[in-house]
């Protein structure tokens, strides 16, 4: 695997801390305590260049013969597989790694569609209190369209409903409701006692698995644009394209995945349109699926995160300053992230 520099050295740090160990005279190996026989200063690890018979962290103990021959095997063996970062792939490759990766973890890739209508009576609306209430300005209305039913539609009174577009179709909607939680629940609490229907915060539609769709799709344009920022819901999307004013950026675009997961169909829409740079921006309280995923996506992407520092926070809360700083200073590798972040 190819690892450069400054992360070979970050992974060596680690390696230190972890195992206590030393560097020996020539900074070639590092010398410790053996994780297979407990044996003191008997089990070195190579941190030397690549050479015919030798490659990094090809490890060995001189007194019971163990050994692990890979970076990957040697952090299993020690139990920090965190502090491995997955080896980018040539973005430029593209397709061919995903066809190997389909095979590989038993999850074919079936990126069809039915095309779904929207609820009865949808209009589309420029001006909502409710969205009003969560920042949404006249540019937002225009490039994230979004409507209501009305009363002719009582399943959808209270709603306001996001059409999910892909190539131009509509694949699918998001309906939430206008309440807040607690306003839900104290509802639905009475309604209990009363016997009448419970109110569902969310009534998207159900024809097309989400895990299919990615939210603001179309704005990717292949062979203009060369990262996407992923965040988890249309909300997120909307706030920071209007507080970073990316309305017309087609470089750089903010889609959604639909919670703190993406799958092999998203991955692959993305790479097909030609992605090369994915910034992860799910909220700051998704410390350990950040890991994973970021993990996950460095085989096809360069990948950086974008870090939240306050858990509690997601992109509707930042302030632009706030926002600035996650992009100008906060942007962390994998394995940085992987090693600075412990789940709060
Ligand atoms: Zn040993």
């Amino acid at each position: 695997m190819e690892l450069s520099r400054i992360e070979k050295e970050q992974i060596i740090e680690e390696i230190i801390y972890e195992l206590k160990a030393k560097r020996d005279g020539g900074n070639k190996n590092l010398i410790c305590r053996c994780p297979f026989c407990k044996k003191d200063g008997k089990f070195g690890i190579y941190i030397g260049r690549e050479t015919g018979r030798k490659s990094p962290f090809m490890s060995h103990c001189f007194s019971c013969g163990s050994s692990t021959t890979t970076l990957k095997k040697l952090l299993e063996t020690i139990g920090r597989m965190d502090i491995l970062v997955t080896p980018t792939a040539n973005p430029g490759a593209r397709l061919e790694t995903l066809l190997v990766f389909a095979g590989d973890e038993d999850e074919s890739i079936d990126d069809s569609l039915n095309i779904v209508e929207l609820p009865d009576f949808h209009k589309r609306c420029f001006s909502h209190d409710y969205l009003k209430s969560r920042g949404f300005t006249y540019d937002d209305y225009e490039c994230f369209p979004v409507g209501i039913t009305g009363r002719l539609n009582y399943k959808f009174n209270d709603y306001v409903i996001f059409p999910v577009i892909d190539e131009g179709d509509i694949v699918g909607y998001v309906a939430r409701h206008t309440w807040s939680k607690s306003e839900i629940e104290a509802y639905n609490r009475k309604a209990k006692t009363k016997g009448n229907y419970r109110i569902l915060r969310f009534r998207n539609s159900t024809e097309n698995d989400f895990t299919r769709l990615l939210y603001n799709y179309d704005s990717i344009i292949d062979g203009q644009t060369d990262t996407v920022i992923i965040v988890e819901g249309i909300f997120d999307v909307v706030a920071l394209v209007r507080k970073m004013e990316l309305y017309d950026n087609r470089r750089i675009v903010v889609i959604a995945t639909f919670g703190k997961k993406i799958s092999h169909t998203q991955i692959y829409k993305l790479q097909s349109k030609g992605i090369e740079t994915v910034v992860l921006g799910y909220d700051g309280d998704a410390v350990e699926a950040i890991k994973k995923i970021s993990g996950e996506l460095s085989r096809y992407f360069n990948v950086l995160i974008a870090d939240i520092p306050n858990p509690e926070k997601d992109w509707e809360d930042l302030s632009y300053e706030e926002i600035y700083r996650v992009f100008a200073y906060g942007l962390k590798t994998p394995l940085e992230y992987s090693i600075n972040k412990i789940q709060q």
